[in-house]
């Protein structure tokens, strides 16, 4: 929208400050992905070496008025699924036990949240949203001390790189035999345009 005034430089995955917008064609990508229509993606943080979104950045205050805190929101199915079963198998639990027994763990992880915030409010003023109130000083996730969604924490290292969310890099590794970042796992039917009638 304002990508001459922008001076964010992107480090999430497979994106470039040219390729942060959105899309007709992300919009379409991202509602098939999820399986509703998508509104509200002011971004798009991580992208697939297909050029396909990987995450939506929506504003924190969907246009119906609901307060939306997790800016960073994980769209691709194939990734959803891989962070749902290890949350099936528990890791969150493993991961908030050694918050609470690992303070260098917990400082970057206090750090991580303090990244998400930021990361949002720049989304809000980019998106042109007032302040949100409701979730002030909230993130997502179950940061900053504890790890309830690894869904959260991956969208929000997909979003700004490893390095800055140790749960997010955790669970980006724990999904390899799933998913990982250099090979394209995506439907294709995700691209048809339904007005072209291409549609298999
Ligand atoms: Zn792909």
């Amino acid at each position: 929208m304002t990508q001459n005034s922008q001076e964010h430089e992107p480090h999430g995955f497979g994106v470039s400050a040219e390729t942060l917008a959105p899309t007709p064609l992300d919009v379409r990508v991202l509602s098939r992905q999820l399986g509703r229509p998508v509104r509200d993606v002011v971004e798009i943080p991580a992208r697939c070496v297909c050029g396909n979104p990987l995450v939506a950045a929506t504003a924190p205050r969907l246009a119906n008025g609901t307060p939306f805190p997790t800016v960073f929101y994980l769209a691709h199915p194939v990734i959803t699924q891989a962070a749902s079963r290890l949350e099936a198998a528990g890791l969150m639990y493993e991961m908030t036990d050694s918050v609470a027994s690992d303070p260098e763990l917990a400082a970057a992880y206090e750090a991580a949240h303090r990244n998400y915030l930021a990361e949002r409010e720049r989304i809000r003023v980019a998106s042109g949203t007032d302040p949100v109130p409701e979730i002030e000083g909230i993130s997502a996730g179950g940061m900053p001390e504890r790890v309830k969604c690894l869904h959260a924490v991956l969208g929000h290292t997909l979003s700004v790189g490893t390095g800055i969310n140790p749960f997010g890099d955790q669970t980006l590794r724990s999904i390899r035999q799933w998913w990982t970042p250099e090979q394209c796992a995506c439907d294709p039917s995700w691209r048809d345009d339904p007005a072209a009638g291409n549609q298999s």
